[in-house]
């Protein structure tokens, strides 16, 4: 089949179904066009919370499907190829969490969304790329567990001084590979572009940026300002819905800033999950309602972009 075929085949299922798509902004451009939204991870669930439609073709990796599905357990969450993992969320499981929880008896748990679900579980209160400082200020104790994302600890650190914050040893390798000198090269050939970087990325490169945002912050921030040039320090996809949603501005990708386990879900895929409607986001009971307490807390404290 070709793909102009695939789409039309794609466009018949989903009225067939009643179904929606919903893409994470670091999916391929295709994938992009197909869905009916494109957002970040809490986005996309908050769609889903909000749709009518019977199942939900989630285009992004694991914890975002089940993010979805923890807080949409009524609804048909579709993952269209369970082997898009983020390796991050595979640095931290609930039973080493436990561990460290036993030396810090006093310490809350704060997880990024990017865990698994059995480690949300486990924690006291989610929180994303953009809520991070928000979630850690709300707590009103002293010592908080910051599980995986060392790198987004350290970013959060830079404006609480008033939390003792362990930062768990994981990363995202596709932020803390992205170097500053990529950057600085970029910014030589472009002098009037302004850097905007994700809080994922080493401190060596936060030090660097104009500005640091979630994914979201950046598309809001382009769009408002007025400046016409951006040098992007994420994930290089997030560019396609840039300059789709900006066509006079221009965006510098990093060429190295790719994530392979956001590539996996393809058009193809995404056919042959509206034709079999499988594989569906199945998770237990126990861990559905223990990872949606601290899912809620994090939507009652807000978005923080
Ligand atoms: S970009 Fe990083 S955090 Fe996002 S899915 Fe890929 S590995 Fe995980």
């Amino acid at each position: 089949m070709d793909k102009k075929d695939i789409i039309k085949k794609i466009e018949e299922l989903r009225i067939k179904n009643n179904a929606i798509i919903l893409a994470h902004n670091y999916q391929i451009p295709e994938v992009q066009d197909i869905a009916d939204f494109v957002g970040d991870s809490l986005d996309l669930s908050i769609k889903a919370t909000k749709t009518k439609s019977d199942y939900v073709i989630f285009c992004g990796v694991d914890f975002m499907a089940e993010s979805a599905k923890i807080l949409n357990p009524k609804k048909k969450v579709i993952h269209p190829d369970i082997k898009a993992k983020c390796p991050m969320a595979a640095m931290v499981d609930a039973e080493s969490l436990n561990y460290l929880k036993k030396d810090h008896p006093n310490a809350k748990v704060v997880s990024y969304i990017n865990t698994t679900s059995s480690v949300k579980a486990v924690s006291d209160i989610c929180c994303t790329s953009a809520n991070g400082a928000k979630v850690v200020k709300s707590l009103r104790v002293k010592d908080v567990i910051f599980v995986p994302d060392r790198n987004l600890g350290l970013y959060i650190q830079r404006s609480i001084k008033d939390k003792n914050m362990v930062l768990w040893p994981g990363i995202c390798p596709i932020h803390h590979n992205i170097k500053k000198e990529e950057i600085l090269e970029l910014k030589e050939k472009h002098p009037k572009a302004e850097v905007l970087v994700h809080p994922e990325c080493q401190p060596e490169v936060i030090d660097i940026a104009d500005y640091v945002f979630s994914t979201n912050g950046m598309v809001d921030y382009a769009r408002e300002s007025d400046v016409e040039e951006f040098i992007i320090g994420t994930e290089k996809d997030l560019c396609y819905r840039l300059k789709k949603e900006n066509p006079g501005k221009t965006f510098y990708p990093l060429k190295s800033a790719v994530c392979p386990n956001m590539k996996k879900i393809t058009l193809e895929k995404i056919l042959n999950s509206l034709k079999t409607l499988e594989p569906k986001v199945k998770l237990p009971d126990e861990i559905m309602k223990k990872a949606g307490l601290p899912l809620q807390r994090m939507m009652e404290v807000g978005r923080g972009d």
